[in-house]
């Protein structure tokens, strides 16, 4: 099976050959490519075929990749799914905000087939990390959280926290790298029966930083759409 597992990976391009080229590439490593040539034939696709990850080239006929990202991130069923965009070198100033839109990861055109397909299996690395079961613990620098015992410590000094903050710092570590959007932290540590503001996320936020100053780099607010905890085991 080898280490694709047989992931389903969306293609999004709107360039025949490209597409082709990395159909062929990600199906030789073991890979399922589906394929889209416009925006809207992604978000359909992403539907219908419920892909493990997108790879998303920014210029597209119809709706770009920014915005096709924008509204995967909003739903909360694809708000998770990795993203890694495609972009050409002029588009500089575009790859950041595709990153700030919350894209995981991005390459750059002209790229080749085989450096993609190393990118794309390091994404899926890193989202698999994400536990399926609750660890015991998590060590973040000299920041633990321990589960079992409900407890936060900075090296060996407890560090109160509220319920609520609690279980929002549980989140961001359990999904660190990733960007979680505000209605997702809403809905996974307040509940989808919540009938506060996103603004509650914020607050919660601000107030995490305070207790917990190591954080106040690490939690990275994402423009217009959530936060990421940053990862400091990937290179970035
Ligand atoms: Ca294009």
């Amino acid at each position: 099976m080898g280490a694709s597992g047989h992931k389903k990976i969306l293609i999004v391009e709107d360039e025949q050959d490209i597409l082709q080229l990395l159909k062929h590439y990600l199906e030789k490593e073991g890979f399922r490519p589906v394929t889209a040539m416009s925006g809207l034939e992604a978000l359909k696709k992403v539907k219908e075929d419920k892909p493990d990850l997108v790879v998303l080239d920014l210029m597209l006929p119809e709706m770009d990749g920014l915005e096709v990202c924008k509204r995967l991130r909003s739903v909360p069923d694809t708000a998770m799914l990795p993203i890694l965009m495609l972009t050409a070198k002029a588009e500089e100033s575009d790859t950041i905000v595709g990153l700030e839109l919350g894209a995981d990861d991005y390459v750059t055109k002209p790229f080749s087939p085989k450096a993609l397909v190393a990118r794309v299996k390091a994404l899926l690395r890193r989202v698999e990390r994400a536990p399926s079961t609750d660890p015991d613990l998590y060590r973040y620098d000299t920041l633990t959280m321990d589960l079992a015992r409900h407890e936060v410590t900075i090296g060996t000094k407890e560090v109160p926290l509220t319920a609520k903050e609690f279980g929002l710092l549980e989140h961001l570590l359990r999904h660190r790298g990733r960007v979680l959007t505000r209605e997702v932290l809403l809905n996974a540590v307040w509940g989808y029966d919540y009938y506060g503001t996103t603004r509650t996320v914020d607050v919660h936020i601000r107030r995490l930083k305070q207790k917990l100053p190591l954080l106040e780099e690490a939690i990275v607010s994402v423009k217009s759409l959530g936060y990421k905890l940053k990862d400091f085991d990937v290179s970035e």
